[in-house]
């Protein structure tokens, strides 16, 4: 018997920040949008560029 897995994709945003290189990986949420500006650096308190945004496919 074969069992089809079931597949998740789930999004991910990559900040980083252009001050200190600091990187962030965080889940996507709507609205974020490659390049723009994100929430601030907590080791420098700049503003966090958006620079990668990705899907994992995990199988379940
Ligand atoms: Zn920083």
């Amino acid at each position: 018997m074969i069992f089809s897995k079931e597949k998740i994709t789930i999004a991910y945003t990559i900040e980083k920040c252009p001050k200190c290189e600091m990187i962030k990986k965080r889940k996507f949420s709507e609205g974020d949008i490659l390049f723009s500006e994100s929430s601030s650096c907590s080791s420098c308190d700049s503003t966090m560029l958006i620079e990668k945004i990705y899907g994992e496919t995990l199988e379940q």
